[in-house]
């Protein structure tokens, strides 16, 4: 019997360990539950949530190949290893399959997991499939993981030129097991069930994922470049939600994406070119995470900015977390978060910066938010976005390069479209007055809309100063983890 062990890949199409596990013989498939371990990483409820519901779907399809899927609980990831062998004990196991994972605690638990069913004569097979490339395998010519993402991209497009990661076939029906599939819980204790309406947004399972991505390349990608900017619009995929749990793969994305494009790469439709950056910038941050696994351990990338001055500014972030921080394009993008579980590429940039400069919140407590109500939330992605606009990361904008959420708001929003749809109480204002309502009504503002809770220009310069004052830069690349 082989043990197919799922974990962010929650999919039978173009799903690597479960096709190879079902290659070598009959296959039973296991789920693990681990509700404190996701509290320790601040998974987020709907995103614990939407992973329920697609494992429901899963455990249907599954079941028509007769693969049987087993729900286990290792509470903690230290439990895995003991879960594990237990049941390959139980079911007379051979070999256990999983497609890799990264991160340092998801390292470390196969790590554990691999010794504990070798001792037990259980055969470990892991895979690639959460990422095009091998991390590791895309280096400099010093063989270092690169830091700057043009040079990684560059390096990424010219081996996809020469071999493109071909699809998996999926797995055939094998003779019935015997066994019966688990149950699904409807819910998890410390994870509530998130609104109706957020669920409706993020329909379950691989046919809706496949149904999005076609959409998305047949009538959409072509607009990518002009309309991705534009959080009015639905311009970009929306895709990261089935990507970050596995319920798409990478490769079913590009595949996707060339197709619609003939099949080329750097010619042809320039939003098709554009959106696989996108698809690398995801692998970037991945291989980061493996390169330089301080990030995942919540440190700088930049091991100087750690002496940065932080404020411990506890109203301003509450008011930055409630979406009353009295910038319309700010209140909006937060509101969107905290009732979708997802926001637009470009508000994640303008809030990010505008907590880390603006208010000089250390990044940190943006990235726990974040991932607390994304439905997206991935730890890799996540990080190098916060660490992008917080001027710690890896490629970096520059700390001098504040964005002004002002002009932000007017060019990415010039309609105001985007904030008359989060902030119903500024749906009177015109599309000029709408991104600063202090500026129009002298004093007092906009009735039940809040004045901004800092000033722009005075909070630029403490931020400037902030960053002028660290310490020498150091060669991040030399520091040990
Ligand atoms: P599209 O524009 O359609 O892009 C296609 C896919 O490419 C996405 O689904 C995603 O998987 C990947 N992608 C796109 N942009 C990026 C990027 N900058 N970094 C890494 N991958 C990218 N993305 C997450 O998936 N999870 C997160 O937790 C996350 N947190 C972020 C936090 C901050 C502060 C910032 C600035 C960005 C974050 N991102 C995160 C990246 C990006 O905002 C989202 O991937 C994107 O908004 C998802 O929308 P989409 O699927 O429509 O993207």
């Amino acid at each position: 019997m082989q043990l197919i062990w799922l974990r962010s890949d929650l999919r039978v199409h173009d799903n690597t360990a479960l096709s190879a596990a079902a290659v070598r013989g009959p296959c039973v498939a296991v789920y693990l539950l681990s509700p404190a371990q996701w509290l320790a990483h601040d998974d987020a409820p709907c995103k614990v949530d939407f992973w329920l519901r697609n494992l429901r779907d899963l455990s249907q399809t599954l079941a028509r190949l007769n693969i049987p899927l087993l729900i286990r609980e290792a509470s903690h990831w230290d439990d895995a290893p003991r879960v594990l062998a237990g049941l390959c004990d139980e079911l007379g196991v051979e070999a256990v399959h999983a497609n890799d994972e990264y991160g340092v605690h998801e390292t470390r638990r196969d790590a554990a997991v691999r010794q504990a069913l070798e001792t037990a004569g259980i055969a470990w097979h892991n895979y690639l499939d959460q990422l095009l490339f091998q991390p590791g395998s895309v280096l400099t010519r010093t063989g270092t993981y690169f830091q700057v993402f043009s040079q990684f991209r560059k390096v990424c497009y010219s081996r996809l030129h020469g071999s493109l990661p071909q699809l998996v076939a999926p797995p055939k029906t094998q003779a019935p097991t015997g066994i019966d599939s688990d149950s699904i819980p409807e819910q998890l204790d410390d994870f509530p069930t998130p609104s109706a309406h957020l669920r409706a947004l993020w329909p379950a399972g691989e046919a809706e994922a496949q149904r999005r991505l076609n959409e998305f390349t047949d009538a959409q990608i072509d607009y990518y470049k002009d309309e991705r900017d534009l959080p009015a619009k639905p311009g970009t995929s929306q895709l990261s939600t089935y990507l970050a749990a596995g319920i798409l793969s990478p490769r079913q994305c590009l595949h996707a994406a060339l197709q619609s494009n003939q099949g080329e790469f750097e010619s042809g439709s320039v939003g098709v070119v554009t959106w696989i950056n996108e698809l690398l910038w995801r692998e970037f941050y991945k291989h980061i995470l493996v390169g330089y696994p301080r990030v995942s351990r919540h440190r700088a990338f930049r091991p100087e900015t750690e002496a940065l001055a932080w404020r411990h500014a506890p109203e301003d972030l509450a008011a930055w977390k409630e979406a009353r921080t009295g910038l319309p394009i700010i209140d909006a993008a937060m509101r969107q978060l905290l009732e979708t579980g997802w926001m637009h590429n470009r508000l994640r940039m303008v809030v990010a910066m505008f907590l880390t400069k603006n208010l000089l919140i250390d990044w940190r407590e943006g990235e726990r938010f974040f991932m607390r109500h994304l439905i997206d939330g991935d730890l890799a992605a996540n990080n190098g976005g916060w660490q992008w606009s917080s001027s710690t990361g890896t490629d970096s904008a520059p700390y001098f390069r504040i964005f002004n959420p002002l002009s932000q708001s007017e060019k990415f929003d010039s309609e105001g479209l985007f904030i008359k749809h989060w902030l119903p109480e500024l749906a009177g204002l015109n599309k000029k007055d709408i991104h600063n309502p202090a500026n129009m009504g002298g004093l007092f503002g906009v009735a039940d809309y809040p004045l901004p809770i800092v000033n722009l220009g005075q909070s630029r310069e403490r931020a400037l100063a902030a960053f002028k004052n660290l310490p020498t830069r150091m060669d991040a690349a030399g520091v040990h983890d």
